[in-house]
């Protein structure tokens, strides 16, 4: 079966598995993965290190902005991931930890750091056949988007995956911050002014608390075979 050259927005809250759906999709239909939320976090990277966050969590605005105009965050492809660099360094790992997880939110909520990621995913998905996760994907970035999925679950569950994702990496991991953190980052995301999270209203709408991989993979393809009209099933591999 030939899906066509389409762009797929997937939001929803976080740790609803996004990113995991996201890649399943790029790598079984031949789509480009573009993680929007690696670009918050690479920006956050960036103003941690470059000494522009005070000791109680104040961001200096007036130094980022002009910071952002030569900050070189692309991504890579190698061995089939999707990996971010900051200039010639890759951070896929640093802007992973629950440090940065703390302060992205707030970051996130800046208007200009929004317009400089906004310009970059827009850049990366030239030539459309791209499968993109966030949380404004579907409202603001590509509000074209030929399909949209909203992506929710329990918050027990998605802390709980979040959690047992840290240990398989030996990282340290508590539930309760883990927790703490979802929650914080979901009320923020959801009550910022400048795009703030919301289920876009042409959006399919996948509750994924009781599904497995294999089940998101067959519940999207019956949404595209739906909407683009298309009868033939391919083989699945996921
Ligand atoms: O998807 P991930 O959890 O890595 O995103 C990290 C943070 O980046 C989110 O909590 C949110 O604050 C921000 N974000 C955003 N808009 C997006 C993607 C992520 O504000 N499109």
């Amino acid at each position: 079966m030939n899906i066509p050259d389409i762009i797929i927005a997937v939001d929803g809250f976080s740790a609803t598995g996004k990113s995991t759906f996201a890649k399943m999709v790029a790598a079984e239909f031949g789509f480009l993965y573009l993680d929007s939320g690696a670009m918050y976090r690479g920006v956050t990277l960036f103003t941690m290190e470059s000494g522009m966050v005070s000791e109680d969590g104040t961001i200096d605005e007036a130094a980022l902005r002009p910071a952002l105009a030569d900050l070189d965050l692309h991504f890579a492809h190698e061995d089939g991931k999707t990996k971010l660099y900051l200039g010639g360094r890759c951070i896929e790992t640093e802007i992973r930890t629950l440090a940065v997880s703390s302060l992205v939110s707030p970051v996130a909520t800046i208007p200009f750091v929004r317009n400089y990621v906004d310009d970059r995913l827009h850049a990366f998905s030239e030539g459309g056949r791209v499968i993109m996760d966030g949380r404004d994907i579907g409202t603001t970035v590509f509000p074209d988007a030929e399909l949209k999925v909203f992506m929710t679950a329990d918050p027990a569950v998605r802390a709980q995956r979040r959690y047992d994702e840290m240990v398989a990496k030996g990282e340290p991991a508590d539930l309760e911050a883990v927790m703490k953190n979802l929650a914080e980052r979901d009320y923020i995301d959801s009550h910022r002014e400048t795009s703030p999270l919301r289920q876009p209203e042409d959006a399919f709408v996948m509750d994924n608390t009781h599904m497995t991989l294999h089940e998101e993979l067959v519940w999207v393809l019956g949404v595209i075979q739906g909407k683009f009209g298309l009868l033939e099933v391919p083989a699945l591999t996921h």
